[in-house]
């Protein structure tokens, strides 16, 4: 099949062409490289089957294919509150052009959605049927409200124009190629302990989070956008953690003297989240097989060999 993947150079895209690629596919990347990076694909670069084209989806594209990942966008607080009109066009703007593109050929469309759709939930574990409890004027909302005008858009797309939609809410996720300076928890947290710097803690660390790895969370991309049923689906790892207990396990794994260092909790920073996956295990038959401790060595062992080469680069220079 030809499939494009919109955000391919970023995290979770690069690993999700690494699995359409190795599958025989045909892959289009499309990406504008603000959080994503060459880096991340250059593997496939020589291969006739792969294409990769620098695009901002805020401006319309003309490609023919049979199925759409739309992942374009950036996903971290620090990066999508960089330039957050950007972060609304991209998500609306950049939405509405990759489903006229899916309209125009036919090709069956999944958009990566999020947990955040469900704001600071008071509904626990969320299921997909929960409605959110989203701050409307946060510094968070031109993320969450702008992932939830992509699903607006993406079922009128199905409702009126019979765009072949799938929509995955996907919880936390985490492995290597995350950007050292991400900004998210976990890269924050391994990087800070392999650098021998105090883990920020935002908050007294009470807040929960339910952390997936990559390659768990790209399989259950694949069942969605290969099964019949439309969504949403919630795609996570339902282990849910408080912020502190991922401290001290990375603490444990990297550093056991690292430090911890308390910062202040950000705005709508929500208090719990634990996806309710009853729907993606009955429907697609996926639940994820790599535990927290798993993930978290490769992920680490990753951040090592890069964090090495970058300080053998810097020595060089
Ligand atoms: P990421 O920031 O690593 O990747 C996003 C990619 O999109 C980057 O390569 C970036 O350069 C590209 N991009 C951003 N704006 C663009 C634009 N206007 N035009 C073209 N390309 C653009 O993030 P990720 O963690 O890989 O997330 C991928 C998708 O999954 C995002 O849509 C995100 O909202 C969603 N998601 C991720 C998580 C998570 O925990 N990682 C959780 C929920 C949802
Ligand atoms: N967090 C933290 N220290 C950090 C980065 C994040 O304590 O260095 C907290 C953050 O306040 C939130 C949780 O970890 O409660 C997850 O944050 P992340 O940005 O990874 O994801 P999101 O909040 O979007 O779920």
């Amino acid at each position: 099949m030809k499939i494009l993947v919109t955000g391919g150079a970023g995290f979770i895209g690069s690993h999700l062409i690494d699995r359409l690629m190795k599958e025989g596919n045909e892959v289009i990347c499309l990406d504008n490289f603000y959080t994503g990076n060459k880096r991340n694909i250059v593997h496939w670069l020589d291969n006739h089957y792969f294409e990769l084209i620098r695009h901002d989806i805020v401006k319309p594209i003309l490609l023919e294919v049979d199925q759409v990942y739309h992942l374009a966008c950036p996903a971290s607080p620090v990066h999508y509150q960089f330039n957050p009109i950007k972060t609304v066009k991209t998500n609306v703007v950049g939405t509405l052009n990759m489903l006229g593109l899916a309209k125009r050929v036919k090709a069956r469309f999944l958009l990566a959605s999020t947990s955040e759709v469900y704001g600071d939930p008071e509904v626990h574990p969320q299921p997909e049927e929960y409605q959110g409890n989203v701050n409307c004027i946060g510094i968070r909302s031109c993320y969450d409200e702008g992932k939830r005008m992509a699903e607006t858009l993406s079922f009128d797309y199905y409702r009126e124009n019979q765009v072949d939609i799938r929509v995955a809410r996907i919880f936390n996720t985490y492995g290597p190629r995350m950007l050292e300076n991400d900004g998210r928890v976990v890269s924050n947290f391994i990087s800070q302990a392999l650098r021998g710097n105090p883990l920020t803690v935002y908050g007294d660390g009470s807040q929960t989070r339910s952390f997936c790895y990559v390659s768990d969370l790209v399989d259950g991309l694949i069942r969605l956008m290969n099964s019949d049923y439309v969504g949403p689906v919630n795609l996570g790892n339902p282990d849910e953690y408080t912020i502190l207990q991922l401290a001290k396990t990375i603490q444990d794994l990297v550093n056991p003297t690292a430090q911890l260092s308390f910062k202040p909790l950000p705005e709508d920073d929500p208090r719990k989240r634990k996806p309710d996956i009853t729907k993606a295990k009955t429907i697609l038959n996926w639940q994820p097989a790599i535990n927290l401790e798993e993930g978290l060595k490769l992920t680490i062992e990753d951040f090592r060999k890069r964090i090495e080469d970058s300080q053998i680069a810097t020595q060089v220079h």
